[in-house]
């Protein structure tokens, strides 16, 4: 039987733990501001808005509305971005992620100003990343890390497989490990003999958008399973992991829905409230 990693049990401590940062914040009177620019009517992305927003609301975060609707242009958009990256009340900047296809997400990320890029996906945050210097980590990926230290989950000197190189959480996350001391393997849709390589993790991390697509046949005996993936079927949100044939296997696995998804959340509300003890000097 695997060991279930709850990611709301993780995410209540991450945000136990940035609380005194509020409150600390809070005497010298500065609440810690994210500005949340939602273009469009995805209901997915409105979905992930609201929670997002429902997360800073329990952490003493000031969620700050920008929902323009699809016609936006880009002028209009970064025009958003110019105002927030201006004011000092605002500390995180966060485009909810996919833009209509019109719009350039590239030039819109790059427009956020570095220190308020609590996403982690701007170029100069990536770039100190790669570099092994402090700047917002990538949420998703950085969630996991978080996730592996509470569960006392040692990555230093192990074998860890990522599935997947977005630049959203493959990259950053085989970055994130590789930083962490572990000898990391990164597949994609062109990797030969996947479960092979696969089986060879003790960390596994599955971040695809392939529905259950890693099964057993993928995973070594007493394997770390991580599944990132969030998927809609008619059955409902299933992850990358074929949940029902990998937990008798595994050490470890977290599950979906109710995994790295909350941790994704934490971790930018953990970024916003780091940006505004930077941004205050406290
Ligand atoms: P992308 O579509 O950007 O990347 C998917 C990656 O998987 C690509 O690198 C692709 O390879 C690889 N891939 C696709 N098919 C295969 C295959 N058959 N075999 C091996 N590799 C394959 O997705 P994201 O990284 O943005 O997201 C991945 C998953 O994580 C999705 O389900 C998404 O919804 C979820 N997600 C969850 C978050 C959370 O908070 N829990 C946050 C962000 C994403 P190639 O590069 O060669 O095309």
């Amino acid at each position: 039987m695997a060991k279930i990693l709850d990611g709301n049990a993780v995410a209540a401590a991450v945000k136990a733990e940035v609380a005194s940062d509020v409150s600390r914040l809070a005497e010298n009177g500065v609440v810690p501001g994210l500005a949340v620019v939602l273009v469009g009517d995805d209901p997915a992305s409105a979905t992930y808005v609201r929670m997002k927003e429902r997360d800073c609301a329990e952490a003493g975060v000031r969620a700050v509305d920008y929902r323009r609707p699809a016609e936006t242009t880009q002028a209009e958009l970064e025009a958003i971005i110019d105002e927030c990256n201006a004011d000092p009340s605002i500390h995180g900047i966060l485009v909810q992620m996919p833009l209509p296809d019109h719009l350039d997400a590239e030039a819109a990320v790059a427009r956020i100003a570095p220190e308020k890029d609590v996403d982690g996906f701007h170029p100069v945050s990536l770039g100190r990343l790669v570099r092994g210097l402090p700047a917002s980590r990538a949420c998703t990926p950085f969630g996991v890390m978080r996730m592996l230290e509470h569960h006392g989950i040692e990555v230093a000197g192990k074998e860890a497989v990522v599935i997947g190189r977005s630049t959203i959480v493959g990259k950053p996350m085989a970055l994130m490990l590789l930083e962490a001391n572990a000898t990391v393997t990164v597949c994609h849709s062109r990797t030969r003999d996947l479960a092979g390589v696969c089986r060879r993790a003790d960390i596994l991390i599955a971040a695809v958008g392939r529905p259950e697509m890693v099964t057993a046949e993928y995973v070594k005996e007493g394997a770390v399973v991580i599944d990132v993936g969030i998927n809609r079927t008619d059955a409902g949100m299933v992850g990358d992991v074929d949940f029902a044939s990998v937990e008798p296997v595994a050490s470890a696995i977290s599950p979906v829905p109710g995994g790295v998804g909350p941790m994704t959340r934490a971790m930018l509300v953990a970024n916003t409230v780091h940006a505004a003890v930077a941004a205050s000097g406290r």
